[in-house]
């Protein structure tokens, strides 16, 4: 049986009509096809190589740890080097109250652990989310996924749960002294790319304070570089109780983190012990990759390459039939009338060889958020690929 036939056969698919592309090779911006295909990654698989693919620092990283070991027992028994090193960096690079890790392997992971540790540090069971919002796709982060649709079927989810409506202030009084945890996304990515407005996340993180509810700030898609920042916290200037990380963090590699306060984070060590226990998390290769996508991501220079690229994405990317155009830094969302002119323009941008995607949440916008390592002639063949597959749409 060929592989392709095997691929039908023996995978699951998540989808009716799978992309079913061949890929061999995948270096820098480029995915290789076993049919000759070299197409340019605007999705980034999704969120994950902000560095790139294969980047040679990150596969240096990578092989120096295979030199050294690989699993051995990895939740916060034994000293592991590159798990220590991770933990530090990340230390030093967030607001100085998150200071603790906790490592996994994806984000759906990092999202359960953010979830256990509000409820137990409170005692509270009551959970708030956003409509719009997306988490995850186990029991715990389906369940606080904003959005019917990708719930029916999978019930009954976490009790005690509710939304309210991102941007919305009012909505924010429907915090009390009974929630243990909002979680929020601080851009909005699956809704596509909707931007907090100005002073709401801060009012999300005082209404928080004030009834003792621990906030959670998902930056699974929006950190690692994606807004321009290390961590799109630093535009709005909010400090979580908890982050949650994962996607561009590793590399191309899987791994996530809950990073918290230090009484936060000691919940788990006793009554009972082994509150959360991962037999792979914080896996030491996956750490090692990670501390190098960190290297070349606070590398002199880099963070701001990503606002001039984005600058440029929004005053080229100019077209009569697009009717909204949200983003930040290298992350935006093209609105056209309707997820069929989606369709046809993400189908017509493929066959001359540029993938982009739409969104959970938003199927009439085009997401676009290439590796953040994108050159300026790379993205310009991307975005003029993009216009002129608009440009063909059956009027
Ligand atoms: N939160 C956000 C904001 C996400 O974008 C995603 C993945 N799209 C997740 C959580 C879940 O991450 P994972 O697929 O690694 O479980």
């Amino acid at each position: 049986m060929n592989i392709r036939d095997s691929f039908y056969r023996h995978i699951a698919q998540t989808s009716p009509a799978p992309l079913g592309i061949e890929i061999i090779k995948a270096e820098g911006v480029w995915l290789y096809g076993s049919e000759g295909e070299r197409i340019l990654d605007l999705i980034s698989g999704i969120g994950v190589s902000n560095v790139g693919h294969r980047h040679p620092k990150v596969l240096e990283a990578i092989h120096n740890q295979l030199n050294k070991y690989l699993h051995t027992l990895v939740y916060g028994e034994m000293i592991l080097s590159p798990q220590v090193q991770l933990a530090e960096r990340l230390a030093q690079a967030l607001p100085k109250n998150l200071s603790v890790s906790y490592f996994v392997n994806s984000g759906s992971e990092a999202i359960e652990v953010s979830l256990k540790l509000a409820k137990k540090f409170t005692g509270r069971k009551k959970l708030i989310s956003m409509e719009n919002a997306y988490h995850g796709s186990t029991h715990g982060a389906l369940s606080i996924t904003g959005s019917s649709w990708l719930k029916e079927g999978y019930g009954p989810l976490l009790p005690e749960t509710s939304y309210l409506r991102f941007n919305n202030f009012s909505d924010l009084e429907k915090i009390n002294s009974d929630t243990a945890a909002v979680i929020t996304e601080g851009i909005q990515g699956e809704a596509g790319v909707v931007t907090p407005k100005i002073n709401y996340l801060t009012a999300l993180q005082d209404r928080c304070k004030e009834t003792g509810t621990v906030f959670i700030l998902d930056e699974i898609q929006s950190g690692f570089g994606r807004t321009g920042k290390l961590f799109a916290l630093e535009n709005y200037n909010i400090i979580p109780d908890i982050i949650v990380l994962a996607k561009g963090m590793g590399g191309g590699m899987p791994i996530g983190a809950a990073v918290t306060r230090p009484e936060i984070a000691s919940v788990i060590t006793h009554d009972p012990v082994l509150g959360h226990i991962t037999t792979f998390g914080g896996h030491p290769v996956c750490c090692a990759s990670s501390l190098a996508c960190l290297d070349i991501i606070s590398t002199n220079g880099f963070l701001e390459t990503i606002q001039a690229k984005g600058n440029w994405i929004k005053a080229n990317l100019v077209h009569a039939r697009i009717l909204e155009r949200r983003g930040i830094g290298l992350w935006w969302a093209i609105k056209l009338s309707s997820s069929t002119e989606v369709l046809q323009v993400l189908t017509t941008s493929l066959r001359r060889g540029v993938l982009s995607d739409w969104f959970l949440f938003a199927d009439d916008c085009i997401r676009i958020s290439p590796p953040l390592t994108i050159s300026q002639e790379e993205l310009s063949f991307g975005i003029h690929v993009l216009l002129d597959s608009i440009d063909e749409l059956k009027s």
